[in-house]
C-alpha cells in the first residue's frame, strides 16, 4: 500500500518557541515566512515603501540592514511611518561590526526592532568579540529583544575554523575539509547561542542559523544543527542566485529540510532582476510551503501543461486570467473570507483529463480541445453544475467563482492580522 502525503513527511521537531512581537516562531507555531529589504535603511521612504510591500504580499517579518549611524537613526521613523500606515509586521535589525555601538548610540534603534541579527562571524575579532557580542547581548535583554545567531560559511570565525582544521590534522583519521567547515559553521552557532544563554538570554529568545551557498551543504549543516540542539532554526541559503537558479536550489534545500521536519522560520535569498519585485522571494517561500502541504496562503490554480490538444490561446487565456483574478482579489477575499486560500481550482485543456481533474477541485473548467465542441463543463465540489459557451466562457467563469467563494466563505468573520495569516 502506498504511504500518504502526510505519513511521509516527518513531524516537525520540536524547538523552543521565540516570540518576535506577535509572531511566533518555532515551537510548533506554524512556519514562518520572512524576507529582508534591500532598499538603503537610511532612506525611510524607500525602505517604508518596501517593507510595507513585503508585508502586504505575505512576509511575516522583514530584515532592514542597519549598518551605520544614518540608518540606525531612521529605524524609529520607520517603525512609526509603517504604524501610521496600518502595517505593523516585526522589524528585524541586521547588524554586522559596529552592532553594539549602533545599538548602544541608538536606544530609539534598539527599542523600534523587534528582534537583532548576530553575525558571530564578525561580531568583532579577537579580545573584543567576546565584550562586542555581550553588549549585543546585553542591549537585547534590556530591551526584551529576541536574537537570531546567524552564521553564515562566507563570513565564518575564522579562529574557530582553523582551530578545527588543526586537530583535524592531528587527527588519526582527519576529514574532508568541508565535513570540518560544516563542523566549524555548527559550533560557531552553538557556542555562541550558550554564551548568550550564560549571559542572561533564555533559549525562548534564541533564533539560529547557519547558511550555505549549496543545497547538500545546507541540508548537512541544518541537520547537524537540528540534531544537536531545540533552538528554533530560521532556514535558507544564502546567496541562492537569480531567478530560476535562485528559486530551484532555493525549493530543493528548504523543502528537503521542511520534509525532514526541519525549520521553523524560511527566507528565500533571491537575487532581484534589475528593477524586479522583492516580493518575489515571498511568493517563493508561500509556495514552497504550501506546495509540501504545511500552509496555505492562496487558491492553487491546476492547470494542465497543455499539449497537441490546445492548439488555440483560449485556454491558456483563461488558466492566466484566474490566476491573475487570484492575485488581484485574493487581498480583499483573505479579508473577508477566512479560508478561501485552502480552495483549490482546476482549469484544463481539454476532455481528456480535463472533467476528472475538475472533479477533484472545488472548481474546475475543462475547455474544449481541438476539434471538440465549444462547451466547457464547470464542475463544482465534484458535480457538473453547468456548461459555459460562446465568446463570454472567461468572464463567466470568474462570475461562478466570485458567487461560489461568497456562498461558501460569506458567513465566517473578517479577519485581517499578520498572526492570522500565520495560523492559517
Ligand atoms: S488535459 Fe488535454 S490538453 Fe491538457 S495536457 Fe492533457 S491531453 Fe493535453
Amino acid at each position: 500500500m502506498q504511504a500518504s502525503a502526510t505519513e511521509l513527511i516527518a513531524p516537525r521537531r520540536q524547538t523552543h518557541s521565540v516570540r518576535v512581537a506577535g509572531v511566533v516562531v518555532g515551537g510548533g507555531a506554524p512556519v514562518v515566512v520572512q524576507s529582508m529589504t534591500n532598499t538603503d535603511t537610511a532612506d525611510i521612504d524607500s525602505t517604508v515603501a518596501q517593507v510595507a510591500a513585503l508585508a502586504r504580499s505575505g512576509s511575516e517579518l522583514v530584515r532592514i540592514t542597519v549598518d551605520r549611524d544614518e540608518a540606525a537613526k531612521a529605524v524609529p521613523h520607520i517603525r512609526d511611518r509603517l504604524l501610521a500606515r496600518g502595517v505593523s509586521v516585526p522589524l528585524v535589525g541586521d547588524f554586522h561590526y559596529n552592532g553594539h555601538t549602533l545599538l548602544a548610540d541608538n536606544p530609539g534603534a534598539a527599542e523600534a526592532l523587534d528582534k537583532y541579527r548576530i553575525n558571530p562571524g564578525n561580531v568583532g575579532f579577537k579580545d573584543k568579540k567576546d565584550r562586542q557580542f555581550a553588549a549585543i547581548v546585553d542591549t537585547a535583554l534590556r530591551w526584551k529583544k529576541p536574537v537570531r545567531i546567524g552564521v553564515n560559511w562566507g563570513s565564518l570565525d575564522q579562529e574557530l575554523l582553523t582551530r578545527l582544521m588543526d586537530e583535524n590534522a592531528r587527527a588519526p583519521e582527519p576529514k574532508d575539509a568541508r565535513a570540518v567547515m560544516h563542523e566549524a559553521i555548527v559550533q560557531s552557532a552553538l557556542i555562541s547561542a550558550q554564551r548568550a544563554e550564560e549571559l542572561g538570554m533564555t533559549a525562548n529568545d534564541i533564533i539560529l542559523s547557519a547558511k550555505v551557498s549549496a543545497v547538500q551543504d545546507l541540508v548537512s549543516v541544518y541537520t547537524m544543527l537540528a540534531g544537536r540542539s531545540e533552538y528554533a532554526l530560521h532556514v535558507g541559503l544564502t546567496e541562492a542566485g537569480m531567478g530560476s537558479k535562485g528559486i530551484v536550489a532555493s525549493t530543493a534545500g528548504i523543502g528537503l529540510l521542511l520534509q525532514s521536519g526541519i525549520g521553523d522560520t524560511i527566507r528565500v535569498s533571491l537575487t532581484p532582476e534589475p528593477g524586479g519585485d522583492r516580493a518575489l522571494e515571498v511568493m517563493v517561500a508561500q509556495q514552497i510551503l504550501q506546495s509540501m502541504g504545511l500552509r496555505s496562503f492562496m487558491p492553487v490554480v491546476t492547470a494542465c501543461p497543455g499539449c497537441g490538444r490546445t492548439t488555440s490561446t483560449v485556454f491558456q487565456e483563461l488558466a492566466k486570467r484566474v490566476q491573475d483574478m487570484i492575485s488581484e482579489r485574493m487581498p480583499e477575499w483573505r479579508r473577508r473570507y477566512p479560508g478561501v486560500e485552502t480552495l483549490n481550482f482546476a482549469v484544463m485543456g481539454c476532455i481528456v483529463n480535463g472533467p476528472g481533474e475538475s472533479k477533484q477541485a472545488d472548481i474546475g473548467i475543462s475547455l474544449p480541445g481541438t476539434g471538440e465542441a465549444p462547451a466547457a463543463p464547470v464542475f463544482i465540489d465534484g458535480k457538473k453544475m453547468t456548461t459555459l459557451r460562446g465568446p463570454n466562457i472567461a468572464a463567466e467563469f470568474q462570475k461562478i467563482v466570485e458567487d461560489y467563494i461568497e456562498r461558501r466563505f460569506g458567513g465566517a468573520a473578517p479577519v485581517d492580522s499578520p498572526q492570522a495569516r500565520q495560523t492559517a
